[in-house]
């Protein structure tokens, strides 16, 4: 009979459980069907890289990291966050450890366990990206990321006034960064004629910004343009944001927008209505 296999590793409790012997799981990791990476666990041939990594290094994927390999959309981690397997862990690394106690038995944190060592580890627009992709994919519940946040500094409790009103993550930069500029923005305006756009600062300056995901796609864009001509006839201010721009112009697109706000160009009333 095939002795069951976890789909990562599993602590040699979780084995003997399954039924496996001590001689049977020895002769397992002789065979090179399983590994040790670390005091009391076991990996199979399979597992995910990090998982390895993780446990080699005596942790528990966790915090970003985990949420990624959930499917979240994060922004790329630079590093492997992981929250400590040990008691006394490793002073030589940077853990994500939580502010409650969770158990320590799979190699992955669960999504829950993950997002209070993100709360309590990932800071600013970072942290937002994490806090609205759980509310916008997987309808994470808003209360309970309330609750994790309370946990948390002052600093990081002010991105609730943020929280949930992206569409996506490339938004969710966008509204941490005006933000920390002091720029007044109201997210998801619904105007007539057009529907909703990303982003109005004071009554016409329109910020949509334009997400990875879509350049592809030709009707998208081609819809894009037709709003664009719109606003414009309606007397919006477009200002079409892309990724790059928030990867690697940033401080352009701030000017811009700083240079719109001190002509007071973004006051006057356009023509649409603004619902
Ligand atoms: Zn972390």
């Amino acid at each position: 009979m095939e002795l069951p296999l976890p789909r990562h590793a599993a602590p040699r409790a979780w084995f003997i459980n399954q039924g496996w012997s001590r001689a049977a799981i020895d002769l397992a990791v002789r065979r090179g069907r399983l590994a040790r990476p670390t005091r009391g666990w076991l990996v199979t041939p399979t597992a995910d890289l990090t998982v390895v990594q993780g446990l080699g290094n005596d942790g528990i994927v966790s915090c970003v990291s985990a949420l990624e390999l959930h499917g979240l959309e994060v922004l790329r981690p630079r590093r492997l966050h992981l929250r400590p397997l040990r008691a006394a862990p490793s002073p030589g690394r940077t853990w994500c450890p939580t502010w409650r106690a969770h158990p320590k038995d799979v190699p992955i944190d669960p999504p829950e366990v993950a997002m209070e060592a993100a709360i309590r580890c990932l800071e600013g627009e970072e942290l937002l990206v994490v806090l609205d992709s759980a509310l916008r994919q997987w309808g994470f519940p808003a209360g309970d990321l309330e609750f994790l946040l309370s946990f948390a500094n002052k600093r990081k409790q002010r991105l609730r006034e943020l929280m949930g009103s992206a569409d996506a993550v490339g938004e969710s930069l966008v509204h941490h960064r005006l933000r920390a500029k002091r720029i007044r923005f109201r997210p998801q305006v619904y105007i007539d004629g057009v529907g909703r756009v990303d982003m109005l600062i004071g009554e016409r300056l329109v910020l949509e910004v334009d997400g990875r995901r879509y350049h592809s796609d030709d009707a998208a864009f081609i819809d894009d343009r037709r709003r664009d001509r719109l606003l414009q006839e309606f007397g919006y201010l477009v200002l079409r944001i892309t990724y790059t721009d928030i990867h690697r112009r940033w401080p352009a697109i701030e000017t811009q927008i700083l240079t719109f706000l001190r002509a007071d160009r973004h006051r006057r009333r356009p023509l649409g209505l603004v619902g």
